[in-house]
């Protein structure tokens, strides 16, 4: 069989980086799409490994040649899904997770819906996600502030997704995510389906 995508959105602090960190050893075969962003890095980032950060032209340079599966303008920087490693990973039959705003998950829906799973992954309140922001303390006020402005704009698109997973406890919330992961490897592609098909009649 071959891979699977799960996408997973929420506004910045949700949790969704440490959730996928502690439940790496259990979601097996995996890869996680490194998108290309131009925003700065932040302290501790390399680029290759949480983003390429790339400047607007290249970004530009890419989009002009359709390496995206889809990108959009998040915070005042682009951020963008390359193509490439996404479908040689899905050949090597791994589930390649998806770390990508609201609007990005309508557009990859569009690319690839059959193949799609997603989940919308949230702090149980503003209030929370404020206090977890304020916490990780990595940003500036007015990038705090850009972000919970965000966050209020992005949950109203929590019916866009298949399933919800709200990050109250650490333990709780990586627990429904290898369960997650576990459920977007059974769904089956128009393309895999026809194959199946086959195999099961004994045609090939
Ligand atoms: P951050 O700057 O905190 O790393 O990410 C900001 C937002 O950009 C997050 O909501 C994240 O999900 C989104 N994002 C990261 N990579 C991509 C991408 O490749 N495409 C889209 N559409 N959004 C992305």
């Amino acid at each position: 069989m071959s891979g699977a995508i799960l996408i997973l959105s929420g506004p910045s602090g949700a949790g969704k980086s440490t959730i996928i960190r502690q439940a790496a050893s259990r979601i097996e075969p995996y890869y996680f799409s490194i998108s290309s962003t131009t925003r700065d890095p932040r302290e501790g980032e390399r680029d290759g490994v949480e983003y390429h950060f790339l400047t607007r032209e290249a970004f530009e340079a890419g989009i002009e040649a359709g390496d995206f599966l889809e990108y959009a303008e998040v915070h005042g920087n682009y951020y963008g899904t390359s193509l490439a490693p996404v479908y040689k990973a899905l050949a090597e039959g791994k589930l390649v997770i998806f770390d990508i705003d609201v609007q990005g998950h309508r557009l990859a829906r569009e690319a690839m819906g059959d193949r799609i799973t997603s989940a919308f992954i949230t702090p149980p309140s503003l209030v929370e996600l404020e206090r977890r922001l304020r916490e990780r303390s990595t940003e500036s006020e007015a990038v705090i502030e850009q972000r919970l402005t965000n966050a209020r704009e992005e949950i109203l698109a929590i019916d866009e997704f298949d399933y919800v997973i709200l990050n109250d406890t650490i333990e709780e919330a990586v627990e429904d995510f290898v369960a997650l992961s576990r459920t977007a490897r059974l769904k089956v592609g128009r393309r895999e389906c026809e194959a199946l098909v086959g195999r099961w009649l004994g045609r090939d």
